[in-house]
C-alpha cells in the first residue's frame, strides 16, 4: 500500500509543489492548511508521514509537532518540519525535539524527497521483526502469524491487515470509512458494508466457541479491539 503522507502547509503554491512531487513518487498525499486540521487529520486518517510547516495560521508547526507527540496514536508518527531560512532554521534543532527532520526553505523537490524516503525507512525498518500483542492475541508480523492463547489463528489477507489496524491502536473505535482507508488504501472504493462481512470473518476465525469476542461493535460509530473492556 501507498504510504500515506499528511502535508502541512498554508501557501497554496508551495502545497502544489509538493503534492505533485510527492504523488510523482508514488505517494498518497492529504492536505491540511491550519495546525486545527491537521490535528484533526491526524487524528482520523493517521498518515503514515507528517511534512509540517513551522509557520501556520491558528496553532505553530511546533505546537502541531508537540501535539502529535503527546497523542499516544501519533506519537510514534514520523515528522519533516519546514522552516523559513535565517533565524528559525537553528531554533528548530533546538526546539522541536519532536520532529524526526526539518527542511529549510526554499528546498528542492529532490531534497526533501530525499528526507522523506530516509525518515520513512527510519520508522518503518523498526517493525518487520515487529510483534503487536493485545490480550491472548499475538500478531507476528514477520512470519505473518497470528495466534490466540497460542492456538493458530488462520487469516485472509484482508482480516490480517484488519486485525492489525486494531492491535496498533488497541481499544481505540474505528469507523467503517476508517477501515476501508487503513485496510485497504483509500484509492479503492467499496460500500462500507464489506467492512461488516470482513469482520464477521475476523471474528469467527479469532473467536473459539468459549473465547471472549476480540471485536467490539461500538453502535454508531464503528468497531474496537475490546477485549476485557466491555
Ligand atoms: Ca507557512
Amino acid at each position: 500500500m501507498k504510504p500515506h503522507i499528511l502535508v502541512v502547509e498554508d501557501e497554496p503554491p508551495l502545497v502544489e509543489v509538493l503534492r505533485y512531487n510527492l504523488e510523482n513518487e508514488g505517494y498518497r498525499v492529504s492536505v491540511a492548511i491550519d495546525g486545527t486540521e491537521a490535528l484533526t487529520q491526524i487524528q482520523t486518517e493517521l498518515p503514515d508521514l507528517v511534512i509540517l510547516d513551522w509557520m501556520l495560521p491558528q496553532l505553530s508547526g511546533i505546537e502541531v509537532c508537540r501535539q502529535i507527540r503527546t497523542d499516544p496514536d501519533s506519537k510514534d508518527t514520523p515528522v519533516i518540519m519546514l522552516t523559513a531560512r535565517g533565524e528559525e532554521a537553528d531554533r528548530v534543532k533546538g526546539l522541536v525535539s519532536g520532529a524526526d527532520d526539518y527542511v529549510v526553505k526554499p528546498f528542492s523537490p529532490t531534497e526533501l524527497l530525499a528526507r522523506v524516503r530516509a525518515v520513512l525507512r527510519r520508522s518503518t525498518s523498526s517493525s518487520p521483526d515487529e510483534t503487536l500483542m493485545h490480550g491472548d492475541l499475538v500478531m507476528d508480523l514477520a512470519a505473518h502469524l497470528v495466534t490466540r492463547g497460542g492456538r493458530p489463528v488462520h487469516l485472509g489477507p484482508t482480516e490480517f491487515r484488519l486485525l492489525r489496524v486494531f492491535l496498533k491502536r488497541p481499544g481505540r473505535v474505528f469507523s467503517r470509512e476508517q477501515l476501508l482507508d487503513l485496510a485497504w488504501g483509500r484509492d479503492i472504493y467499496l460500500e462500507p458494508r464489506t467492512v461488516d462481512v470482513h469482520i464477521r470473518r475476523l471474528r469467527k476465525a479469532l473467536n473459539a466457541t468459549d473465547d471472549e469476542d476480540v471485536i467490539r461493535t461500538v453502535r454508531g460509530a464503528g468497531y474496537a479491539l475490546g477485549m476485557g473492556m466491555a
